[in-house]
Order: structure tokens, then C-alpha cells, then sequence
């Protein structure tokens, strides 16, 4: 709880779960009169004597004793990469969370990969906007624009990059282990199981087409794939510098970046509880589809409360323990925990706040299909009105007023 909160009025998190449960008159007068049990019939909701499934109660306690302030149907807005099908092939695997797991997310979809040391995601595009994160080894990224020039990279933990839709390109897993990565599509609906693969292409085209256009011999037809590849395991590449020469070198090569290293900016927003690293088309210029902020709030710290005017948000988990409530117009709000490899969801506009529950750093995405990342914080709003009219509004004086940060804190220790 923030130490600098007034209270002119108990605040709902200065008293426990239970005792606001049990409040009103009726419930602390016979709290004060002994009976305990009495408090609980009249305040309590009933006992919970049937089935449960106590791994997933563990995970989410929040959901399961919902704080009284909740109320009605948000639509979901958490899901997990865990429960999700993971499609495995030769040297990888993939999975994924789209809006068939979170209807409500029209914009953005989500999938995680694994590739392992050479593997190759294969030669594709697709009709989203592609925005990656790295979460563990290295890969290497290509991507063809269309004056012909090529972008080739190699990647690590944090790195990202962006793909317009239709923009053909690869991963390839490089040593010592590999890689896995977060990608994030620009359309809700998108599936990983829908792309266009150079594999499938070529399998689905008469041979006398693929001869005359690629001028092979029968030979090297009949070696062409069959049947798609998607994922498949290669030799591990050599040094980058090689394969850059091969296709050319300078003349060949985009001229434009279409990777940004994220663990290396200085970080936007730098607070005692926390630090925020946002990355979208003002210092990423490819990513015109996806802003992202990186946040990573210690112990105890929240991200304020605030909402986005450009949409929806879509958040990725990538460590700790959170709590997220969001506000859904009329009086609809529900809360859930998030851990590791969780998704999370906002729906469009709605108002959230993200607070570390747990003990060590919480780090997490804010992804919006959006140019630029942009919100509104509550605190900010409150102090740059006159007084009298938020007071009309909350019932608070005006010194209580003052004591709101003026300025957007982004993160509240
Ligand atoms: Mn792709
Ligand atoms: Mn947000």
C-alpha cells in the first residue's frame, strides 16, 4: 500500500479481504460482540464442499475469493501458454494464443516457439504483422523487402523484431542451444497454422510451372518437398558476416534495421519500484503495428492505475507473480493472478492496474496494436483539474487532493 495514500475514509486496502467482507454495521457490531461465527454467516459467501481443482485455485487465488469490489463478466482475460496444444516437429515446437483461446482479443495473438540449434521456422509470410522477443539463446532472422534488398540478423535474449505483414522471412536456431521466442500478430484471428510456406508452395504447384519459372532441371524437381515443412532441423549456419557476403553484402542489404536490442536502451521510466522500457515507432521505426512496453516492478510495486486510448492491450509474463484488475464499463471488474508464461488481456479502453504480488521482480509486456504506446494515468487526470471539481466527485477534501502525485508515476513503489 502506498504510504502516501490519505485516508479519509478506511481505504478498501487498508482492511483485510474478510473484515471488508464482513463490514457495514451489522457484521462489526457482532464482531465486536465475540461472535465470530455470526460474523461469517452474514458476510461471508458460502463454503466452497465440492470438487476443485487445487493447482489451479493455488495459481489464482484471486479468482477463486474474488475482492468484493468485482462484479460481473468482463469477458477472460487471462489464458496460459501451458494449456495450450504444442504442435511438435523435427527440432522445435510451437503454440499458441489467439483470439479462438480470448475472444474478446480482435488485435493481437500470440505464440510461443522453441528452435533448436540450426532448426529452421521455414522460409514464410503471413497476413499479420510479425513483433518478436527473445527469451533464451540466439537465432538468426532474414527477411526479403520488396526492392530485393535483405535483412539478416542474429538475435539474443531481448532482442526484438518486426516483420510487416506479407514481408517473407525465417528464424533459424543458432548454437550453442537455440532459441525460444515470444512473436505477437498484429490481427487476433491470426493462426500459426495458416501461413504461407515456401515448402507448401512449391508442393502445390505443377511441376511444369515450378520447371519453367525456376529453370530446374528434373532432377532437382523431383527433390523438391512434398508436403510443408514449417519446422524442421539443419546444419547450425557459421558466422554472420559469411552468410551477409554470400547474398552480396552492402548493395544487397536493407538498408533499414528491422531488430532493436531492448535490454540494452536505458529504460523509459526509472522509479524506486521499478522501471518501464517502451519500444513502438518513435525509436523502432519498422514496428508502425506494435508498441510494447517492458515493465519490471519489484516486490510490492504496482503499475498505476491507467487505460489506453488506442485499443486493447496483451500482455506476456515473463517472471514473477501479479495481480491484475480490469475495469470494464458498466461496473464490471474482475481480477486474476499472473505468473510466468501467462497471458493476460484488457479489453479495448479498459482500466487496469498490474501489482507485484510476490517476492521477487514481476516482468511483464503491455503490447498494443498501435503506432505509438500511449495511456492516461488516473493520477495524472486527478491533478490537473481544479480541485473543487474532483472533490465534488469523490467526496474527498482538498488537501487529500494534494496529496495525489501531480505527475505520472507510470510505476508506484
Ligand atoms: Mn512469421
Ligand atoms: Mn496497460
Amino acid at each position: 500500500m502506498n504510504q502516501n495514500q490519505h485516508s479519509d475514509q478506511p481505504s478498501a486496502a487498508s482492511l483485510t479481504r474478510r473484515t471488508f467482507i464482513a463490514g457495514g454495521s451489522v457484521g462489526l457490531a457482532t464482531t465486536a460482540l465475540g461472535s465470530i461465527a455470526a460474523a461469517q454467516q452474514q458476510g461471508r459467501p458460502a463454503s466452497d464442499p465440492g470438487q476443485n481443482n487445487l493447482p489451479l485455485l493455488s495459481e489464482n487465488p484471486s479468482s477463486n475469493e474474488p475482492p468484493p469490489s468485482d462484479r460481473g463478466d468482463t469477458g477472460p482475460i487471462w489464458y496460459s501458454f501451458n494449456l495450450t496444444h504444442r504442435r511438435e516437429e523435427d527440432g522445435g515446437w510451437t503454440r499458441q494464443v489467439t483470439q479462438r483461446e480470448l475472444p474478446t482479443s480482435t488485435e493481437i495473438a500470440g505464440v510461443n516457439m522453441r528452435l533448436a540449434a540450426g532448426s529452421f521456422r521455414e522460409l514464410h509470410w503471413h497476413t499479420a504483422g510479425e513483433w518478436a522477443m527473445m527469451l533464451y539463446g540466439n537465432a538468426r532472422i532474414s527477411m526479403l523487402n520488396p526492392d530485393g534488398t535483405v535483412f539478416l540478423d542474429d538475435v539474443s535474449r531481448g532482442d526484438l523484431w518486426f516483420f510487416p505483414a506479407g514481408y517473407p522471412h525465417s528464424i533459424q536456431g543458432l548454437g550453442p542451444d537455440g532459441c525460444e521466442f515470444l512473436l505477437v500478430f498484429d490481427r487476433g484471428d491470426f493462426s500459426e497454422e495458416k501461413t504461407f510456406l515456401l515448402s507448401d508452395w512449391v508442393s502445390h504447384t505443377p511441376p511444369d510451372v515450378i520447371q519453367k519459372n525456376l529453370d530446374l532441371t528434373p532432377q532437382a524437381i523431383a527433390l523438391l518437398p512434398k508436403h510443408q515443412r514449417f519446422i524442421f532441423s539443419a546444419a547450425t549456419p557459421g558466422p554472420l558476416g559469411p552468410d551477409k557476403a554470400s547474398v552480396g553484402g552492402f548493395p544487397a542489404l536493407s538498408a533499414a534495421s528491422f531488430s532493436f536490442r531492448m535490454l540494452e536502451m536505458e529504460p523509459t521510466f526509472s522509479q524506486t519500484g521499478g522501471n518501464v522500457r517502451i519500444v513502438d515507432s518513435h525509436n523502432f521505426p519498422p514496428s508502425v503495428t506494435i508498441a510494447a512496453a517492458l515493465v519490471t516492478l519489484h516486490p510490492g510495486a504496482m503499475r498505476e492505475l491507467h487505460w489506453h486510448p488506442t485499443g486493447s492491450e496483451w500482455q506476456f509474463y515473463l517472471s514473477g507473480k501479479g495481480r491484475m484488475t480490469v475495469f470494464v464499463s458498466p461496473g464490471e471488474a474482475r481480477t486474476m493472478d499472473f505468473n510466468a508464461n501467462d497471458v493476460g488481456f484488457v479489453p479495448t479502453m479498459a482500466g487496469h492496474y498490474i501489482e507485484n504480488t510476490g517476492d521477487t521482480d514481476l516482468v511483464f509486456l503491455e503490447i498494443l496494436r498501435a503506432n505509438r504506446f500511449v495511456d492516461f494515468s488516473l493520477n495524472n487526470w486527478m491533478r490537473h483539474l481544479p480541485p473543487e471539481m474532483v472533490a465534488a466527485h469523490l467526496n474527498i477534501s482538498a488537501e487529500s487532493i494534494q496529496r495525489i502525485p501531480a505527475e505520472k508515476r507510470v510505476i508506484i513503489a
